[in-house]
C-alpha cells in the first residue's frame, strides 16, 4: 500500500544513499512505525517514522556507511587513488628538473587516501 505513487521531486528527499538514485517513494508499513521511505531502484529503505515527516528526516539523515555492498568498492578506489597519486609523483620526480612541489602535493594526497583507509577498517 503505497502512501506517495508518483516518484517524488528529488528535492524532497536525498537521493538513495545505496544507489544514488532519486526514484523515491514513501510507503505505509506495519506499526509501531507505518511510514517509510523506499527506493525504486535497489530496494532500499527506511528508518521507519511515526510520521511522514520523521520518515521523511530520517530518510535524508541515513549515512553512506550503512551500505554494507558499497564499502568494499569505495575501499578499492580509495586504493586505487592512492597507487595513482604515488604514481603521479613519481612522474613529477621524474622530470628534469623534478618537480619536487607537485610530487609532494601528490604523495600528501596519497597518504591521506592510505588514512582514510585506515581509518575505515578500524571503524568496521
Ligand atoms: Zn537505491
Amino acid at each position: 500500500m503505497s502512501d506517495t505513487p508518483a516518484f517524488n521531486s528529488p528535492l524532497k528527499w536525498d537521493s538513495c544513499p545505496f544507489c544514488g538514485s532519486t526514484k523515491l517513494y514513501r510507503d505505509r508499513i506495519l506499526n509501531p512505525k507505518p511510514f517509510v521511505v523506499c527506493c525504486n531502484e535497489c530496494g532500499a529503505t527506511g528508518p521507519d517514522g511515526k510520521t511522514k515527516e520523521a520518515a521523511d528526516a530520517a530518510w535524508n539523515r541515513r549515512p553512506l556507511k550503512a551500505a554494507p555492498d558499497l564499502a568494499p568498492t569505495l575501499a578499492v578506489m580509495i586504493k586505487a587513488c592512492a597507487d595513482q597519486f604515488d604514481f603521479y609523483a613519481e612522474q613529477h620526480l621524474a622530470k628534469s628538473p623534478p618537480d619536487h612541489a607537485k610530487a609532494l602535493v601528490n604523495l600528501d594526497f596519497a597518504v591521506r587516501c592510505r588514512a582514510a583507509l585506515a581509518r575505515a577498517k578500524d571503524t568496521q
